[in-house]
This record gives structure tokens, sequence and C-alpha cells, in this order.
């Protein structure tokens, strides 16, 4: 009787449990490695036994390759090697990686269009190369050490790349996926970020301990993602090829290039055995599902932008922006600042055209502006303007958005100009008395916009450039100004289940 009772109470026990967790909180691991090292020949073995080895345990992860290295590839005849990454996502991790000038240092002092057809100019090979040989577009980019530039993104988007896959600490939310220059973005994760050493001795325990932790919290929040990188050449190197080669701005030439120092066999075989046992252990815990760059983008597909946003949303939104400028978290969608700049307008333009609130409306997707505000010179800045110029104000904007795919730097209401951010504010009171009263006011008045998006955005400092390829004490104050302009594009990315 008393074991017919300790029964009850176990099933019970579970019975109540599995009522009350509903589904297992999904905790996405994607796995990706940067496979870069052209000079040192055994790294070619090391990318195809992991690749190998990740085929042979159901797992597939993303290798992002560089220009140099598929070209290498090619010459020293490594079909196989091709054949076994060809398995898993192929990604871009730039054209020749660590050669100066490396993209943040040819980048310093660009503006945002010159600047994004540098990089497409000196990184498109690389991508075209990459394409050539693996025979597939690569899915993904991620930047060289920390050569991290927000003129990359719509040079990618132009050579077919549809996810920024990395990790630094320029932009971010939270440590979780986010919408950034037009792109998903796994970067600045740290908190989600786990890799175990390869050192062996107490590695693989450590590892094990870090990913739990992260584990763990995203499945106390009701899910997210991991990220994990690696390089091939760590298995088998005692020093990255480009530290040894390129370290604080030498520039050798490649007759003069050095190998890398090898580990010893044994210790490179410990480290892939530790690397098959923490693969195992992540992949048999509940909830979780090693991902590609192509599943991420599925994952976190952006619902806003097939969404048809109507009055409340536009009158909801209209508010907002009177008080703050920044993304905003909907149930299954987020919107950009720039969504909502894209929104306003074309629901201001539909108000001014028709008199009447727009039925529905879709978001067409842009960048942010191209260089900070500036007042314009003389005069006096008005406090109201008349309906008619300010109605031709929004036209003009509407055009120069089409014909560019990004915001304004100013909005010109005749010989005045307007910020970006006190365009919204005043475009959020017009439309909120519009959609109230039923017309546009014949004045509309001026407010002031706060745009707080940037605060997602790292400060320009040494430390964030911290990547030994660059020449001692390198930093790029105008990158980070640029990148504080296209927080406008930057929006948590939300799951979709
Ligand atoms: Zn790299």
């Amino acid at each position: 009787m008393k074991r017919v009772l300790h029964l009850l109470v176990i099933l019970l026990a579970i019975t109540a449990r599995a009522a009350g967790q509903g589904p297992t909180p999904p905790v996405y691991v994607t796995l990706w490695f940067d496979t870069e090292d052209y000079i040192l020949p055994q790294d070619d073995d090391a990318a195809k036994r992991l690749a190998e080895m990740l085929t042979s345990l159901g797992v597939r992860a993303t290798f992002k390759v560089v220009g140099e290295k598929a070209r290498v590839l090619e010459s020293r005849g490594r079909t196989d090697v091709i054949a076994a990454l060809k398995r898993h996502d192929i990604g871009y991790h730039s054209n020749t990686h660590s050669q100066q000038p490396t993209i943040a240092v040819y980048l310093q002092n660009a503006g945002w269009e010159d600047g994004r057809a540098e990089f497409f100019r000196r990184e498109a090979q690389g991508a075209r190369d990459v394409q050539r040989i693996f025979g597939v577009t690569p899915v993904a980019y991620g930047q060289p050490g920390s050569a991290w530039a927000p003129q990359a993104y719509p040079a990618l988007r132009e050579m077919g790349i549809g996810m920024y896959l990395d990790e630094a600490d320029h932009v971010g939310i939270d440590d979780q996926p986010f919408f950034y220059g037009g792109m998903l973005n796994v970067f600045k994760m740290r908190s989600n970020l786990a890799r175990m050493d390869l050192r062996g001795g107490t590695s693989l325990a450590e590892g094990k301990a870090r990913f739990t932790k992260s584990y763990d919290a995203l499945r106390a929040k009701g899910g997210g993602t991991i990220s994990i990188y690696y390089h091939p050449n760590e298995w088998v190197h005692t020093q990255f090829w480009d530290a040894v080669n390129f370290s604080r701005g030498a520039n050798p030439p490649r007759e003069e290039w050095k190998l890398p120092g090898t580990r010893p066999a044994a210790e490179t075989e410990q480290a892939f055995q530790d690397f098959e046992q923490y693969v195992r252990f992540m992949k048999a815990l509940p909830g979780v599902r090693f991902v590609t760059a192509t599943e991420l983008m599925k994952i976190y597909d952006d619902k806003a932008l097939t969404r048809n946003f109507r009055r409340d949303d536009i009158l909801g939104l209209a508010r907002a922006v009177q008080k703050e400028i920044t993304f905003q978290r909907f149930d299954g969608y987020a919107l950009s600042a720039a969504d909502e700049f894209s929104l306003l307008n074309s629901a201001m333009t539909a108000a001014a055209e028709r008199n009447e609130p727009p039925a529905e409306i879709k978001i067409a997707r842009l960048d942010g502006p191209a260089r900070t505000y500036t007042a314009s010179a003389g005069g006096k800045p008005s406090s109201t303007y008349p309906r008619s110029a300010f109605v031709r104000a929004v036209k003009d904007v509407a055009d120069f958005s089409r014909a560019t795919g990004r915001m304004p730097d100013e909005v010109w209401i005749g010989s005045e100009s307007l910020s970006p951010a006190d365009y919204v504010a005043t475009m959020g009171k017009a439309l909120e008395d519009a959609l109230t009263t039923g017309k546009l006011p014949a004045e509309i008045v001026r407010q002031a916009g706060q745009f707080t998006a940037d605060r997602n955005v790292a400060a320009d400092s040494p430390a964030l450039w911290g990547w030994v390829i660059f020449p001692e004490g390198f930093h790029a104050p105008h990158i980070m100004e640029l990148a504080r302009l296209q927080a406008w594009t930057l929006k948590p990315a939300v799951l979709q289940r």
C-alpha cells in the first residue's frame, strides 16, 4: 500500500509538471567556423575533420570562408575539403582577412556611399570566388577580427548575403539576435556566447558549465539563441596565422610570410575529442536545436515587413514617437525607428492626398541617414508650418526614400531644414491630430524629437578596436558616428514559432 501511494505521488508530480511546463522552450545553438588560415596547410585537414565530425553527429554548422582560403583550397586541389564543408552552410569572411589595409582601416575616413562602394570594390571578388568554388552564394558574413563597419551592410546585401554572423561589441540588443542595416545579426551575444577552450584538462568541464549557464537563463526566458564560434586552425596551431605575419599593421610581401607553429599531435587529438563530447553534450539537452544561418533567417523572419498596418497601429506610433524615437516590440514583430519613419511618412502622404486615414500601409525598408544633421544656416527656425508647405516636404521625403533606399539626412520645408528626429516627432503630432479629428491641422506645429536607439551603439574607443592586426592605438570615431546613424534600422529579432 505504501508503495502504491508512493507511485501515485510520483505520477501526480509528473502530470503536474507536464501540465505546468507547456512546450519546451527552444534553445537554438548556432555553431560557426571562421575558415580563414590560408598559410598553414594543416588547417585544410582540420576544417575537413570538423565538417565530417559534425555531419556524422547530425549537426549542421556555418563555415564562413575567406576568399583567399577558398582560392588556396582550389589551387591545392582540396576538393575533399570543399565537399565536406559544403554539407554545411557556407558563409563569407572577407577577401583577404588580415592583409593591410584591413576593412575598418580602409573605411575609417569614408562616408556612407563611398564607403559602401569601396567595401564592395575590395570584397566582392572574394564572395564571387567562394560562390564559384563552393557552388553556393554565401548566406552570412562576419568581419575579420573587430574590423566592423556599417557601410559593409548595403554592400553585402548587394552581394546577395542575408545575414551578419560574428561577435564584437559595436552594436547589439540584450545579447540576442537583432536586425540592423537591413540584415539579421547574431552579434554582440556576450552572455549567450559559449566557447569551450581547446587546451585539454578542465576545458570540457568548464565549457559544459558555461553553456549550461546560458542554456538555463534562456530557457527561463522562454527560449533564445546561443552563438558558438571557432576557427579550424585553433585545433592545429600555436599562434594565429595572421598574428605571425600582420601584427600591428605589418605588411610583409607574400614571399616573406611565415608559417605559424603547430601543436603536438596528441594535443590536437585531445581537442577534437573534447569538442566532439562538447557537441554531444549540448545536443542531448532538452530543447536544444543546432541551426545554421539559413535556419536562423527563418526562425527570426521579420514579420513586420509583410504586415499591413492600420489606423490604430499608426495612431499608436504617432503618439509614441512624440515621446521617444526608438525600436518597439509588438506581438510577433518589432519595428525599427526607420520602419516607424517609413510608416508615418506613408500615412502622412495618404492623409494629405485623400484627407482621410489610410486603410492599410506596408513598411518600405530604409537605411538610416548618411550624415549627422547640421542646422541650416541663416534665418530663424519657424515654430509652425503651413499645411501645404509641410505636405510638399512629406512628398519630397517619400521621393527621396524611393530614389535612395535610405532616410534623408535633413528634411527641407522651404528654406528651413528639420533633423530626421524632429521631422518624425512633428509628423507624429500632425498625424495624431488628423486621426483623432478627421483632418490635418492648417498649421503644423514643430516638435522636438528624441532619437534614442543609438544608445545601443558602442562609443568609439581603442578597446573597441582591440585586434592585434590593427596599427597600435587604432580607433575609428567616424565609423562609430555612421554606426549611430544606422541605429535607425536597429530592432530586436523576434522568435517565430
Ligand atoms: Zn577571422
